[in-house]
């Protein structure tokens, strides 16, 4: 058994492994250049994500899967049709994500992926631009001893995020078409562009789609299940005063530069995010423009609680009022938008989908934990569409960086616990304990 153990619950049932293992597969797409790019006005950003889209689309249809085919924005939807016997109890339809893109951060062209076989503990030196994986950065690295360490050789990105997760959930079709004794329910695939610039997910059909829910699978460390996003929302603060000529300012201008530095000198040193973690939210000033007239700083303001964004929100306004007070004759206004919600506001009410993920992975032989993610996912943006849909770990590791790496039990446990999954919902459904 190359890829799959015997799952506990089952009986002595062997597993017939995957025609491409998930590593050869994960080698294969990572070699695949499928970089987006920021401020583009087409879904995709760059061409190049077809050609890995274009594989998809293929590798699918031979693998016997149903429905395949790309839309015109380079979302690739497939599904696999329940195989569970007539007279059995509902299951739900779930569906599996991933994305095709690698981050605008670092290349992701010619890609030449490392195999350290057999990992002996110690910092791993990469050849090119001398980049080292170190222990004391990467502490995780003690837990893989043994294993085989996939790594780049330090020129470009590994594209583990989010190959790895296409590769595992291919490795799911792949070992399912194989495996006809395996029960499931239907199960929606979809492979999606341009998550790493935020914009692919708007073209994603969630009705085309057919699931009830979904997982992301674009996380982090073995085990590492993500239910909870930020609350994240962008305020604009536009300071105007009185632009003159300065020889002849005196008494007349009034220089909205300095009210801007005194605003933002007032926003409190331990609410940015240099200086929180875990589950403190914050607020952070990150770009802006410095004018006479007119200036202006956008704010990102991130909580996982609503009342905890409300409360910074409130925080910027009434350093506004004390600013303007401060500097008479400036107006300040404060322009707030949502960019997305903490997705758990939705998941609180499936709370199946996180508690089969958790069995799925002690199945597999993985300690599943839960993790808030300091950040937003296509997930948290489809839980508000009406696909609920947590994220699961990938194995991956130093994500957008080039000393990005995964390992062989990283990609092999992620495709296992994929395959535990749709047979949970499907024993669920048999025993009437669907939650449904
Ligand atoms: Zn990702």
């Amino acid at each position: 058994m190359a890829v799959v153990s015997q799952q506990p619950r089952a009986s002595s049932r062997l597993v017939s492994p995957p025609g491409e293992s998930v590593v050869d597969r994960f080698l294969r797409y990572v070699r695949i250049d499928t970089q987006s790019q920021e401020d583009q006005s087409t879904t995709p950003s760059t061409k190049k994500q077809w050609t890995l889209a274009n594989q998809l689309v293929d590798e699918l249809r031979q693998l016997g899967a149903s429905n395949v085919r790309a839309s015109e924005s380079c979302v690739v939807y497939a599904s696999i049709p329940s195989n569970l016997p007539a007279g059995s109890g509902r299951v739900p339809a779930i569906g599996f994500l991933a994305h095709v893109d690698t981050s605008p951060a670092v290349s992701g062209a010619n890609v030449r992926p490392l195999i350290h076989r057999n990992y002996r503990g110690g910092d791993i030196q990469l050849p090119g631009e001398s980049q080292v994986i170190t222990v004391a950065q990467n502490p995780l690295l003690a837990e893989l001893i043994g294993d085989d360490i996939i790594t780049t050789d330090g020129t470009t990105l590994l594209g583990s995020d989010d190959k790895a997760g296409v590769a595992a959930i291919m490795t799911l079709v792949d070992l399912l078409a194989r495996n006809p004794d395996i029960r499931h329910g239907p199960i929606s695939i979809g492979f999606t562009p341009d998550e790493e610039i935020g914009s692919g997910i708007d073209k994603f059909d969630v009705g085309a789609f057919g699931a009830e829910f979904a997982y992301t699978v674009d996380g982090g460390e073995l085990g590492e299940i993500n239910e909870e996003t930020w609350s994240a929302r962008l305020a604009t603060v536009t300071i105007r005063g009185r632009s003159t000529h300065p020889g002849t300012a005196k008494g007349v201008m009034i220089n909205a530069i300095h009210a801007l530095a005194e605003y933002l000198g007032k926003l409190p040193g331990d609410m940015l995010p240099e200086t929180t973690d875990d589950r403190v939210g914050f607020v952070h000033p990150y770009t802006g423009v410095l004018d006479v007239e007119t200036s202006t700083v956008k704010i990102l303001l991130r909580d996982f609680e609503l009342s905890g964004l409300e409360a910074k929100e409130t925080l910027l306004r009434d350093i506004g009022t004390e600013t303007e007070r401060a500097h008479p004759g400036v107006s300040i206004t404060i322009d707030v938008k949502e960019n997305y919600k903490n997705m758990k506001e939705i998941l609180k009410d499936h709370p199946e989908l996180t508690a089969n993920a958790f069995e799925a992975a002690r199945r597999a032989g993985v300690t599943p934990f839960m993790k808030p993610i300091r950040g937003g996912t296509d997930g948290s943006k489809l839980t508000f569409r009406g696909l609920p849909c947590p994220n699961i770990f990938t194995g991956g590791h130093n994500f957008h960086g080039k000393t990005e790496f995964n390992s062989r039990r990283g990609l092999e446990k992620t495709t296992e616990t994929l395959l535990h999954l749709v047979q949970i919902f499907a024993e669920q459904g048999n025993d009437g304990t669907s939650s449904r």
